[in-house]
């Protein structure tokens, strides 16, 4: 039974020293929220709520955990950690429709879902990944991300070097200089290398059926949301059928239902829920358990700090599969901190660490030098 009876969070801000721009916007500087749960017992977990978008979204999102959410959680006993999800998403529902914040309440119910996955696989001694099942391997396949099309050149090297041997590139922004950039990077990668595309929903679909003439034969991994996620279902169908390249979505796709008619279509060959933006580990597991099921590749979105980092890669261990960890390459001690020998990838592998839940017992001193603002809330 898990009685939950403290709740700290706390929001962060990392300058960046070079913003991180995508077809939509861009990061001036690197936010993230993370929670820790407490039970009457005195076990705890850890959890991160997403927080890259609006760009005042940190220090939101902690309210609404500090004023709506948390004494929801207080109220209750849990038997299971899913039932945290499925008590809150059933509790808070009308609220968040009432106030046209479906999202954020996603975000902090998914980070609390992980904060108390992490509480209950630390209680039972096991990493997060064997909790949910017991031969789950130590080590997943992952790639580095957050490359901007205009600097590969210098990055993927720095990726490379850093044990790097998949990459995606954001595109999205000059159809000619993108389809340039992604030729040349694909001249100079190495012969086991390999390269995918994001476009963050930029594109028409006449726009996206160009840049796929334009980087014909070359044979990107995937080419992530090359439309809007709200576009028209025969747009991305057309897309999807014309294109040899397999499609990627996930990020912007919220609640089970939206998942499973996703998986349904066919469109996306690669499924990519964020557990730190909806879901969970509940709703995440769920979803990629489903995926993968469809015969479609499951590949954890993650961009924020180290605990949403480690509960993906935990996650996708978990689930199994040909999937990919999404490892941010951009600058930012939110993650960086948390790994003190460096993050840990080795020729193109995300090594597990071996310590129960998350495998993190407090939050390294540096991160507070970032902080914005704090709750800690007790029953
Ligand atoms: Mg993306």
């Amino acid at each position: 039974m898990i009685h939950i009876t403290r709740i700290q969070a706390w929001a962060f801000r990392s300058p960046t020293p070079k913003p991180v721009a995508t077809s939509f916007g861009v990061m001036h500087d690197r936010p993230g929220v993370l929670v820790r749960v407490e039970a009457a017992d005195g076990a705890f977990g850890w959890g991160e709520i997403f927080a890259n978008w609006p760009a005042a979204g940190a220090e939101h999102r902690l309210r609404l955990l500090q004023m709506d959410i948390a004494p929801l959680v207080f109220d209750a006993r849990f038997g299971h950690p899913s039932d945290v999800f499925h008590h809150l998403d059933k509790q808070t529902r009308i609220r968040a429709v009432q106030c046209g914040e479906i999202g954020p309440f996603a975000q902090v119910i998914a980070g609390l879902d992980m904060a108390v996955w992490d509480l209950a696989a630390r209680r039972a001694g096991h990493p997060l990944r064997q909790f949910i099942r017991a031969d789950a391997p130590n080590r997943v396949a992952a790639y580095a991300s957050g490359i901007p099309a205009a600097d590969a050149s210098q990055v993927i090297p720095r990726a490379r070097a850093a044990g790097h041997r998949r990459f995606k590139v954001k595109v999205g922004f000059d159809l000619a200089q993108d389809t340039a950039a992604v030729r040349s990077i694909f001249e100079r990668a190495q012969p086991e290398e390999k390269i995918a595309c994001d476009a963050n929903q930029a594109w028409t679909l006449d726009q996206a059926q160009a840049f796929l003439k334009a980087v014909e034969g070359q044979p990107l991994l995937w080419l992530e949301e090359p439309l809007p996620m709200f576009e028209d279902e025969c747009k991305w169908r057309a897309l999807a059928e014309a294109s040899l390249i397999p499609l990627a979505g996930g990020e912007n796709i919220h609640g089970q239902a939206a998942f499973a008619e996703t998986i349904q279509a066919g469109h996306l060959a690669v499924i990519q829920p964020d557990v730190a933006k909806w879901g969970g580990i509940t709703g995440c597991l769920a979803v990629a358990q489903q995926a993968r099921s469809a015969g479609l590749r499951y590949c954890p979105h993650f961009l924020g700090a180290g605990l949403g980092l480690i509960a993906s890669a935990e996650l996708l261990a978990a689930v199994g599969g040909d999937g990919l960890l999404e490892v941010d390459v951009n600058e930012n001690p939110l993650r960086t901190l948390f790994f003190d020998q460096g993050e840990p990838i080795e020729a193109g592998q995300w090594i597990c660490h071996s310590d129960s839940g998350l495998g993190v017992q407090q939050l390294p001193e540096p991160l507070f030098a970032f902080q914005t603002s704090a709750c800690d809330i007790s029953q």
